[in-house]
């Protein structure tokens, strides 16, 4: 027999309906609120065990099965977030209605019922309260079974002070006027059965787009007053994805309504409450006609995803929290499939091989973790929302579905949520379903890549008639652990030579395999479409020959993945510096955003590891490859050209302006933005990030000045971050020093306050004071931002490359343990002791 957690609820009593009245007031940031909860007793029972937390609890009172009015009394348990409640008598078996009022704060923390504020068209300040509760925080609002499994239906009535609007799951039932108080009550329709962490109450002053129908629900977006205007593009994108999900899932969209809602203050990008999906405002609100190419797409991206957990994470939701990347993942791979769908000349799926290589960073190290692991205590699932949970679970979805085809991967789908709707499941439902609907070896597959940490490098030599192809584990810092680890890999080939081009697909199970090729096979790609979530390394014929022509042999997304490939094998110590320095002098000619991505990416990586002299060495390195780029590009956009076009011109120049320390670039970019300020609509929109990144590179303190201004009075929610982001990238000391200080003085929202400090501890000519500042008010941060967001600060450190700084940080953080992303810090230190071993294996580089 198992002990029962102490922090896990015992499974004798279970909810079937709630209905909870609560009334906040944000005078004083406080509520009071009462429930009734129509409950299942399954055995008899001394005491209700129910999840409460930073609540008072009083007026406790059971009508038990057999009749019997019942008063209680609670008992809470902090450090378990629990309450236990006791009526003097034994409970009997049956279904029981429990009832008690409570209190609590509306807090700042950005979790739970939380606070928000915001400045309204005449600057005056306002108010308004929110939620946020995944993964364990309702218990902050009210007291419940605040597990994943124990899902009940919510009917929720609001009571708020006149003139202020209210909004949860389900649609507004009667909205009338207490006569009493002068409030108004919005009572609410029952929601579906549902997990605690999906509910949502929003009460602020409030305006929304008229509602589109989709199906029989109305959709509507929401902003605080004066930014309605930036509705329409997230309301185009809602309904699509929407029309789009409902049939590919073959089932409708199950809530009665759905509103988007942009809160002023939100820790994460947004939150897939059923039917009152709440964002940042980045995530949401926008400009259509002003915004860049990439704004616009973070805005698709986002609001696809979280209409995707409508039903893979609410309709069927995980068990418990070991489960979440079953949510997370899904959210990301169907975000991909619609936004593709929806705008298919952004090429969604080959820009998504940018996060897939942003996973692989993070699970090269040995402190990666497996996809799934075992969740013990609740907060553990904090430290789930990673790229490993998100970009990696996508990408070997990604894999999956391209090995068994989209069609059958989508029947699978649909059985999976058929078979589980409105309840829970776990990893092993999922391939149950794909495997009874494909008859393909779903399970022995995809284990190895959900419950195994870390991928493969798979190695390509020629063979007699054909090529071998080896795998082992792809590791930044070889120590020779985990070597017998291996995974069941799905191998697209594609090979030419004179008698024409033939693809193949094998599942490589073992450690190494022949694959037999035509006799006058000339060259070969492994993992030709670029799907699977794995490096290739070829031998140095193989490589020779796909060279010389790679515009005609790769795919865009190949092209890329051979630089990243090759950096990361540089980065390992696998390869040498020059190789990579020479391969990327094959990008000269590219017109591909990704792949030059890549290389500018690996340039900004470069830079952080040499030293001064060095990087002066790599300046000109990059100009030569840039300046070139940029001529051909040239500095307007050209009639006909797509936004993609565009956004790689904005890339090449913010490139060879900051990176690349280009004079006439830094000069040309300065004039464009003088001319911009006069007559915005004189300079194409996706250059604007690029002429900012370089003005505050090279910026004195009236540039500062400017930007500073511009963040405080920004029109749209992406100017004000355009802006206040720029000034992490100032070098003179005083500036740093204006910023660092910025992060705490409270005029930057904590949402974005850890990553404006992220941002300097990055900048390398900032690094060492922000590194000083971070650690002289360390406690400051802690009490100030989001829980969630102190790890994600702490990424920073992988810029405070010197065995010096090192150190420190080593130190610094074996005294500072960070409760919630222990596993992220380990992860920031290796990556920053991969740098460091770069930079002492390079001394001797690139000098003259
Ligand atoms: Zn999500």
């Amino acid at each position: 027999m198992s002990e029962r957690k102490p922090y896990r609820l015992p499974p004798t009593v279970t909810p079937e309906r709630y209905r909870l009245k609560l009334a906040p007031d944000l005078s004083d940031w406080t509520f009071t609120g009462e429930e009734q909860v129509t409950i299942n007793v399954h055995e008899p029972v001394r005491e209700i065990v129910l999840n409460a937390a930073e609540l008072e609890l009083h007026e406790i009172s059971l009508r038990s099965a057999d009749g019997n009015v019942l008063q209680g009394s609670a008992r809470l348990d902090p450090e378990n977030e629990q309450a236990t409640l006791s009526f003097g008598a034994t409970v009997p078996p049956g279904r029981a209605e429990l009832r008690m009022r409570f209190s609590g704060i509306l807090n700042d923390k950005l979790h739970g019922f939380y606070r928000s504020t915001y400045k309204n068209p005449d600057g005056q300040e306002k108010r308004l309260a929110s939620t946020q509760f995944e993964s364990t925080d309702a218990r902050r609002a009210f007291p419940c079974w605040d597990e994943p499994a124990f899902k009940a239906v919510f009917q929720v009535t609001l009571v708020v002070d006149q003139g202020l609007t209210a909004i949860s799951n389900a649609r507004t039932l009667r909205e009338v006027t207490l006569p009493e108080s002068g409030k108004t009550e919005f009572v609410f329709a029952d929601s579906m059965r549902m997990s605690t962490y999906l509910v949502a109450f929003i009460v602020g002053e409030f305006e929304s787009t008229d509602p589109v129908m989709v199906g029989d629900a109305p959709l509507r977006v929401w902003a605080v007053p004066g930014k309605r205007h930036l509705t329409g593009f997230a309301l185009d994108i809602g309904k699509a994805s929407l029309e789009y999900f409902g049939r590919y899932y073959g089932i409708p969209y199950p809530a009665d309504k759905l509103d988007l809602i942009a809160i002023p203050d939100f820790a994460s990008g947004a939150m897939e409450n059923l039917g009152a999906i709440t964002f940042r405002e980045t995530a949401l609100l926008v400009d259509a006609e002003r915004a860049t190419r990439a704004e616009l797409e973070r805005v698709a991206d986002v609001v696809a995803h979280e209409n995707a957990h409508m039903w893979f994470g609410d309709l069927v939701t995980m068990k418990w929290w070991n489960g979440l990347w079953l949510n997370e993942a899904f959210a990301t791979f169907m975000e991909m499939l619609a936004v593709d769908v929806w705008k298919p000349e952004w090429r969604r799926w080959d820009s998504f091989t940018v996060s897939r290589a942003a996973a692989m960073q993070v699970d090269g190290l040995k402190s990666t973790r497996p996809i799934e692991f075992p969740v013990e205590r609740p907060e553990e699932a904090a430290g789930m929302f990673d790229v490993l949970t998100y970009e990696k679970g996508a990408s070997v979805l990604r894999m999956l579905e391209q090995f068994l085809g989209g069609e059958s991967f989508r029947d699978g789908i649909r059985l999976y949520l058929e078979r589980h709707q409105y309840g829970n499941a776990e990893t092993t439902d999922l391939w149950d379903a794909l495997e009874d609907s494909t008859t393909q070896p779903v399970r022995a597959l995809m284990d190895s890549w959900i419950f195994q940490a870390g991928f493969p490098l798979v190695s390509v030599e020629r063979a007699p008639r054909g090529i071998r192809l080896s795998q082992r584990i792809f590791r930044y810092l070889q120590d020779g652990s985990d070597e017998d680890r291996t995974w069941h890999v799905p191998i697209f080939l594609r090979a030419g030579g004179k008698s024409g081009v033939v693809e193949k697909t094998i599942l490589m199970t073992d450690r190494e395999q022949v694959v037999e090729l035509a006799d006058d096979a000339e060259w070969v790609v492994v993992n030709a479409g670029g799907h699977g979530f794995y490096r290739v390394r070829y031998g140095s014929d193989l490589l020779a020959a796909l060279k010389p022509c790679w515009h005609d042999r790769l795919s865009a997304v190949e092209r890329f993945n051979l630089v990243n490939d090759t950096w990361a094998a540089t980065l390992a110590g696998l390869a040498p510096l020059a190789d990579y320095l020479n391969l990327i002098d094959l990008v000269r000619d590219e017109n591909d955003i990704n792949v030059w991505t890549a290389v500018i990416s690996s340039g900004h990586h470069l830079q952080r590891i040499l030293d001064d002299a060095q990087c002066a060495m790599l300046e000109e390195r990059l100009r030569g490859l840039l300046a070139p780029a940029v001529e051909r590009f040239g500095w307007a956009r050209k009639q006909g050209e797509s936004d993609l076009e565009s956004q790689l011109r904005g890339e090449l120049i913010g490139a060879l302006g900051t990176i690349a320390g280009d004079r006439a670039c830094q000069e040309h970019a300065r004039q464009l933005f003088a001319q911009y300020e006069k007559a915005p609509e004189s300079v194409d929109r996706n250059l604007i990030p690029a002429l900012v990144s370089i003005i505050a590179h090279t910026g004195t303190t009236s540039d500062y000045e400017k930007f500073y201004g511009r963040f405080k009075t920004a029109q749209t929610p992406q100017e004000e971050t355009r802006y206040l982001f720029a000034l992490a990238n100032f070098r003179v000391a005083e500036l740093v020093d204006r910023t660092l200080k910025l992060t705490l003085s409270g005029e930057v929202r904590t949402q974005n306050a850890p990553y404006l400090m992220r941002g300097v501890l990055l900048n390398r000519f900032a690094r060492e004071r922000a590194w000083e500042f971070m650690k002289a008010r360390w406690g400051d941060m802690l009490r100030q931002y989001p829980d969630n967001s102190i790890a994600r600060m702490c990424e920073g450190i992988v810029g405070l490359v010197s065995r010096r700084l090192e150190a420190e940080a080593r130190e610094f953080f074996a005294t500072h343990p960070v409760k919630q992303g222990a596993k992220q810090i380990e992860q920031h230190l290796e990556r920053l002791r991969v740098a460091v071993a770069c930079q002492e294996r390079w001394h001797d580089l690139l000098r003259p």
